[in-house]
């Protein structure tokens, strides 16, 4: 068995017994990275020296994770890598600090890793194609998406080039390139990961969380990263459980709904096939299911595009070429007399975010803010801001008799490189699934459940209240163990 195909709980155990060390587990990714990465793209800037190397810090080595390699998005600062958001309006940006997360993750053995994982610029994107360094391909079938936005963290976990890594959902970006890369992806409760350090595409939505080969891994980094920070102002105070306890907890008796709207036209019959068939196994494990309706389901890509928008156009402001990262050349006004090209500050300022931002965040920047500005902030921002509290509703409303929602996570299989590119609007509704947990803030997981005949895998997405991880955790271990798809691996 290849050091780099186990996961973080098996590699801790083997640690425990002395029968692996951490420079093993590193040769041994390293070793993989060079055979497939070259054709999986999970990583940017693996030129950097030290990105591929056990870092020794005062923490490394610790328990509980004893110096395992933890692949993270290039949204998450990192004080040492750079952390662009695959945006070349951020080339060169180091931050200055580590986010919580990391500063967690240090804390309790981890080395980071990979310096970084690709995704779409500032999380933009379901595909992972919107990279200024180029698309990351599918390990399952190379000329399919990854999913996105997290798919360089997603695709990275797939082909045994990381053992677990995070990602950041805004709208789906963690669960819908973990479903179509045939692992584990948890979006947890908004408030639950501090986002300190996280690169902000839409405030109120983006939440910070684990990809990972199984359920159990998953539990384990969870563990670490969540909690309190007051350097969050919306990270909230609630006493954070062992998220392991869950794993193996009967689910007899386990109330789960069905909506109906996730079940209509433009649900892949193969997904649907697999859903169904993951319906009757937790049925057969003693779990009751229902079929239920969540009203406003139709209506959550509109409003998610508003609102997330909405937020980006005003985050994405302080790209100006003055603080961070890229700058237009020979834009400075004054002093560079026979080179001056710009008049004045606002010329700089155009010609840098002309020039930094990709077609999709620029297209992002003017739906923004035009949905925010005089005259249409009520008829789109303030409706958009409404019907999300409908949707919210719709789920309290349900989980007052339930434990849990159970979908697909996304409509289809990964589709192919550049197949939906040039479409925007049939890119955003595959997130048709993923984007009302976000506007409503619940926790949701999406765990493999099944292949097409193609060979792509297929996701389920669980759901529970808010800080109910735990239920999930659950349901979807009781589900894993009782199924084969997570011990499927990559032929590549
Ligand atoms: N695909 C969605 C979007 O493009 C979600 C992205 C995300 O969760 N970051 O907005």
């Amino acid at each position: 068995m290849e050091i780099n195909t186990l996961t973080a709980h098996e590699l801790i155990e083997k640690q425990n017994k002395g029968e692996i060390t951490p420079q093993e587990i590193f040769d041994s990714l390293k070793q993989r990275i060079k055979k497939v990465d070259p054709k999986i793209k999970a990583y940017v800037r693996l030129s950097d020296s030290n990105s591929l190397n056990l870092q020794l810090t005062a923490y490394s080595l610790q328990p509980p994770l004893r110096g395992i390699p933890v692949s993270v998005k290039d949204n998450i600062s990192t004080l040492d890598y750079n952390t662009e958001c695959c945006s070349k309006i951020l080339a060169g940006f180091k931050p200055p600090y580590d986010a919580t997360v990391i500063r967690k993750l240090k804390e309790a053995g981890a080395t980071i890793f990979g310096a970084k994982t690709n995704m779409d610029e500032f999380a933009f994107g379901s595909s992972t194609e919107n990279s200024c360094f180029g698309p990351t391909h599918n390990p399952w079938d190379l000329e399919s998406v990854v999913g996105g936005s997290s798919g360089g963290s997603a695709a990275a976990v797939a082909g045994n080039e990381a053992i677990l890594a995070l990602g950041s959902d805004t709208g789906g970006s963690i669960r819908q390139p973990a479903a179509f890369c045939g692992v584990v992806g948890l979006k947890p409760t908004y408030g639950r990961v501090s986002r300190y350090g996280l690169i902000a595409f839409a405030s109120s939505l983006d939440q910070i969380g684990p990809i990972t080969k199984d359920v159990r891994d998953c539990a384990i980094l969870m563990n670490i990263i969540a909690g309190f920070d007051s350097l969050d102002a919306t990270s909230v105070n609630v006493e954070v459980p062992d998220y392991t306890k869950p794993l193996g907890q009967d689910i007899k008796g386990i109330k789960i709904a069905i909506p109906k709207e996730y079940f209509i036209q433009g649900l892949d019959v193969e997904v649907k096939a697999a859903i169904e068939e993951a319906i009757n196994k937790l049925k057969s494990l003693g779990a009751h299911c229902k079929e239920v309706s969540l009203p406003h389901t139709e209506y959550a890509v509109p409003a998610y595009y508003i609102i997330a928008t909405a937020e980006a156009s005003s985050n994405l402001a302080r790209f100006d070429g003055v603080q961070y990262g890229y700058r237009a050349q020979n834009s400075l006004p004054g002093r560079q007399a026979g080179k001056l090209k710009t008049q004045n500050l606002i010329d700089m300022y155009k010609k840098t975010r002309g020039q930094g931002f990709g077609e999709e965040a620029k297209r992002r920047i003017i739906l923004g803010t035009f949905v925010l500005s005089h005259g249409y902030y009520d008829a789109y921002y303030l409706r958009a801001l409404k019907v999300r509290t409908l949707i919210k509703k719709d789920f309290d409303r349900i989980f007052a008799d339930f434990d849990c929602v159970l979908t697909p996570t996304s409509p289809t299989p990964a589709f192919k490189i550049g197949e939906k590119i040039q479409d925007p609007l049939k890119m955003y509704l595959s997130d048709i699934y993923t984007i009302s947990a976000n506007l409503s803030g619940i926790p949701a997981i999406s765990i493999p459940c099944g292949f097409t005949k193609k060979g792509l895998p297929v996701g389920l997405q669980i759901l529970a209240r808010p800080f109910n991880e735990e239920m999930l955790f659950k349901v979807a271990y009781t589900y894993e163990q009782n199924t084969p798809w997570h011990l499927q691996k990559t032929k590549i």
